[in-house]
């Protein structure tokens, strides 16, 4: 299939196209793998070895690993560096380090009797991937999964296959055993489908979209009944009081927290709820914020925000844009593609004001640059339009009162709360949504969890 880069529009180069039975010969090479041990008996200080040494390589090839996905995903080079091979690296790293301390249990029981767990690995591991950061919600799944013992399958985005591939090469030239890892491209409803079907596959873990994530319910009903393990999208709210520390800053971080990567991070802060009181000046200031930001060719480090990352993505966002105008939403700035002539895929960053709760664009995510605007009147007013969607992945809280800060992080239902920022939560702490956002978490020790089965031995003495 066609690889277009979103930087111009081109073909940049091509894939293969997979079938359902190249997915069904990828989960068979994996499950023998898995049952003749070459990975899952190996010993632990061997495998983290060959892990370490693969994070290694993903540092040392970090440039390639950013301009291929940059290329092939639009992501601004600036930040796919980091976000991308610096941060696939660290997860990869942290997961080496878990290996060798992972410890089963023994349970208090009577005398004579000797209860053990066990932790073992679930089998063979489905990876379903998006486009935004496939290198760094690659690396989520792949690292604990492959930490614990399991064979790994992995599908990556139609839009954003190519430093996939090269990750798992980069996994071979470190030393992980033929057969452990193995990747597939293609269509989601043609090999995203036969792994969900499958009845070889153990766990299923995913990021995308609600809408596929359903499917991938369905597809384990209809076989094996696989562990699914879902992370969807967000609407996420920025809650801005007229007490923020400093509303300067607050500006800036709130108009990076929606408009990098043109928005297609699934925490982004695109719902702005602020206090009447400040309302103008903070819109203002926002608006400010947006303008200097330059968009354009996301390989040249003088642009802070590249393409959208396919033209079916560009058409979606800029008719979400539309339905707002109709629900009497006002839009600020932006709205509309830019940089044609390039015929590349780009979007202005976009604010819309006056969006009510029960506007599609207050409820539907919309995965790209455009920012909606709120006021509210005081905290509980605040807490209600932030719950007020059906997802609950990420959220931002700007205040110096340090009891509102608390109570706020309490009561808003979503994965993660910021407090005075927005963004940037590393490896160390758990990342996953609450309501439709998802189940079951990414990153941190508590990742390990969807990948490991708790086996009891009950002993009598
Ligand atoms: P998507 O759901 O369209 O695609 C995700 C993956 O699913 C792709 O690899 C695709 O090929 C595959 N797929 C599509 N149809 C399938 C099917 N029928 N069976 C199996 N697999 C199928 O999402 P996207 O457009 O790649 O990514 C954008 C979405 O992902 C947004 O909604 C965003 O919020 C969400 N997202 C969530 C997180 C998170 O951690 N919660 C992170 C990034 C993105």
């Amino acid at each position: 299939m066609d690889v277009i880069s979103p930087i111009d529009g081109s073909i940049l180069t091509t894939m293969a196209k997979g079938t359902a039975e190249d997915m069904d010969a990828a989960i068979a090479a994996s499950r023998a793998a898995f049952e003749d041990g070459r990975w899952s008996a190996m010993a632990p200080a061997q495998r983290k070895r060959i892990m370490h040494k693969w994070a290694d390589l993903i540092e040392a090839n970090a440039l390639e690993l950013a301009v291929l996905g940059v290329r092939d995903n639009g992501t601004e080079i600036g930040m796919a560096i980091n976000a991308e091979p610096r941060s696939a690296a660290a997860t990869i790293r942290y997961y080496a380090e878990a290996i060798d301390k992972i410890y089963g249990e023994i349970a208090p029981t009577p005398d004579g009797i000797l209860g053990l767990v066990h932790k073992e690995p679930v089998g063979v591991v489905g990876a379903i991937i998006p486009w935004n950061f496939p290198l760094m919600i690659g690396a989520w799944k792949l690292g604990p999964a492959l930490a614990t013992g399991n064979s790994v399958v992995v599908k990556p985005a139609e839009t954003a296959s190519l430093s996939l591939l090269r990750l798992v090469e980069l996994a071979h030239e470190a030393g992980l055993p033929d057969g452990v890892l193995n990747i597939v491209t293609g269509e989601g409803t043609v090999v995203g489908e036969a792994m969900g079907l499958s009845m070889d596959v153990d766990v299923l873990v995913f990021t995308g979209s609600g809408g596929v994530g359903r499917r991938l319910m369905e597809y384990s009903a209809r076989s094996n009944m696989k562990r699914v393990y879902l992370e969807l999208g967000g609407k996420s709210p920025n809650v801005v009081f007229a007490d923020a520390p400093n509303l300067d800053q607050a500006a800036l971080v709130t108009a990076m927290g929606i408009f990098r990567n043109s928005g297609q991070v699934c925490v982004a802060g695109a719902r702005l709820l602020v206090e009447d009181g400040i309302h103008d000046d903070f819109v203002a200031a926002v608006i400010k914020q947006a303008k200097s930001l330059k968009v354009g060719d996301p390989l040249d480090l003088g642009n802070q925000i590249g393409a959208v990352n396919s033209a079916r993505q560009l058409d979606q966002n800029l008719s979400l844009v539309e339905t707002a105008l109709s629900e009497g939403g006002e839009v600020l700035i932006g709205g509309s593609k830019i940089l044609a002539e390039t015929g590349g895929f780009y979007m202005s960053p976009t604010v819309v004001s006056n969006v009510k709760a029960s506007d599609a664009l207050f409820q539907k995510e919309v995965f790209g640059p455009v920012l909606t605007v709120t006021a509210f009147k005081d905290e509980a007013e605040a807490t209600r339009l932030a719950n007020a969607t059906d997802y609950g992945l990420a959220a931002g809280v700007w205040t110096s009162n340090l009891s509102r800060a608390h109570k706020m992080t309490r009561a808003i239902r979503a994965g993660v709360v910021h407090v005075n920022t927005y963004g940037g939560p590393d490896v160390t702490v758990p990342m996953g949504g609450m309501k439709q956002s998802g189940n079951g978490v990414d990153k941190s020790m508590h990742a390990l969890e969807k990948y490991v089965e708790l086996k009891t031995a009950w002993m009598a003495l």
